[in-house]
């Protein structure tokens, strides 16, 4: 099947593996309570929610289901914040238990293995109770975030709640023996109720979708422009969510799938593509682990026909110079007297642009930044041309900062053409200059006027 860009031909695309998933009807409805063994079985929606808040909506993307075990990771992330992360670390681990979620498995502390079982995701909830021990206004907050990573305001389905608190004996169990372990400080009740009312949050898949979005984003809701979670607790979450979301299928599903992810029995499904995207799928046909069916075969479709998976690896080498000329080809005037237009008469192939594009990560920033270095002899002034450059991160903004002045050591000089304020923050911290913002302009004719001056100097200083 071949891929072109262009949101129908994507939606299209979309489509097809949502029917391609469709095939047969295995799985099972969870029955536990009489709220999800009632729910139609034929149910099936996936959405996906990109980086800039586009979100594709297939088939079924408009049902409510319950959040059930997709919560934990975000009661987490809310522990994470108000409590910091020794304070959790003391009282919940973070390895994989390979034991079904609802195992009484706690490690050699006597501490939840991790907070995607439900041992750990109880003790989430309780620490969030440490904070605010009234249930009802802990839960307020608790929504609050959600629909803060959601995007819209998020509730209660009642009646699954109602449900959850009559059958809950096992998770009762869970909280006491906790409790008796000495690691869950709340009252028990109050924990097992906060964590049977997150459970009960009504949710779609395009809901689902952005919250991954927003973890995909390092905290900030992809559709809302709002910082909804700090990027080191998004970063912790991810983590636990790849090696603990998918219970005790989580080494087979890093493998084909390779995307953080967690699953409930509702039968919802959100994964994460770090820094790309974040998925949303529901079909309510549980396998043995309480996976959803359609659902783990949806994400297994998207990572290997997308090219989704974590670790694709020649998504990381993508190329990012796009293409390299010397300044000759620009046909662009500066303003000039004769005598140093004179000089500067065929002295343009002296000056080297290089479109860069894509995202800016190390890896990339090393490899341009290696290939300045050993091309250093062939210019005497390299235009960094980012205008098609969407994000730099930290490590490279500091990296081309450094590079420039290295540069200037070798008596050459670099000029980085940022329309956009990629690389120096521009409006951010207007009052302070930015290190290293004299490397920096905003158009092609600035850059090359910077460029000729500092050939005239060069020429001034040999005499
Ligand atoms: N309410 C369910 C329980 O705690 C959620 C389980 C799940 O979604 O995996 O038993």
């Amino acid at each position: 099947m071949t891929l072109f860009a262009g949101p129908s031909l994507v939606e299209s695309y979309l489509e097809q593996i949502h029917n391609s998933c469709l095939v047969g009807g295995e799985g099972a409805l969870a029955d536990y309570i009489p709220e999800l063994a009632g729910v139609d079985p034929t149910g099936f929606g996936l959405s996906l929610a990109l980086h800039d808040g586009y979100v594709y909506s297939i088939a079924d993307a408009d049902i409510g289901f319950t959040i059930q075990s997709v919560s934990k990771p975000l009661t987490y992330a809310l522990a994470l914040t108000h409590k910091g992360f020794d304070a959790v670390d003391e009282r919940i681990g973070v390895e994989p238990s390979g034991e079904a979620f609802n195992e009484i498995s706690v490690d050699s502390k006597r501490r939840p293995r991790n907070p995607m079982i439900n041992a750990g995701a109880i003790l989430s909830a309780s620490l969030l109770l440490e904070v605010e021990p009234d249930v009802d206004t802990a839960f307020g907050e608790l929504v609050d975030f959600y629909s803060a990573c959601a995007g819209r305001k998020l509730v209660l389905d009642e009646d699954v709640y109602r449900s959850e608190m009559k059958s809950g004996a096992r998770n009762r169990a869970i909280a006491y023996m906790l409790q008796s372990f000495g690691v869950l400080h709340a009252e028990p009740e109050h924990a097992i109720d906060l964590y049977f009312r997150q459970c009960s949050v009504v949710v779609t898949t395009d809901d689902l979708a952005v919250i991954g979005g927003t973890l995909a984003n390092g905290g900030v809701n992809p559709r809302t422009g709002r910082r909804a979670v700090s990027q080191s607790v998004v970063q912790r979450v991810l983590s636990v969510m790849t090696t603990c979301g998918m219970y005790d299928g989580a080494g087979d599903w890093v493998t084909t799938v390779g995307l953080p992810a967690k699953s409930g029995v509702g039968g919802g499904i959100m994964a994460v593509l770090p820094g790309q995207l974040g998925i949303g799928v529901y079909s309510p046909l549980l396998d043995e682990h309480g996976n959803s069916v359609r659902g783990v075969k949806a994400c297994k479709r998207l990572s290997s026909d997308l090219g989704l998976h974590m670790f694709n690896v020649a998504r990381e080498s993508r190329v990012t110079v796009r293409g390299f000329y010397s300044a000759h080809e620009l046909h662009i005037t500066t303003d000039r007297s004769d005598s140093e237009r004179r000089y500067l008469h065929g002295k343009h192939d002296r000056i080297r642009i290089y479109e860069l594009q894509g995202d800016l990560t190390f890896s990339g920033t090393e490899s341009v930044l290696r290939r300045l270095r050993s091309s250093a002899t062939e210019f005497e002034v390299a235009i960094l041309d980012l205008s098609r450059v969407d994000h730099v991160d930290e490590v490279s903004r500091s990296m081309f900062v450094g590079a420039s002045q290295n540069l200037r050591g070798l008596q050459r000089s670099a000029v980085i053409v940022d329309p956009d304020g990629v690389v120096i923050k521009r409006h951010s911290h207007a009052s302070e200059p930015a290190r290293g913002a004299q490397f920096v302009v905003t158009t092609m004719h600035e850059a090359l006027t910077r460029a000729e001056d500092f050939l005239l100097k060069l020429a001034v200083e040999e005499g």
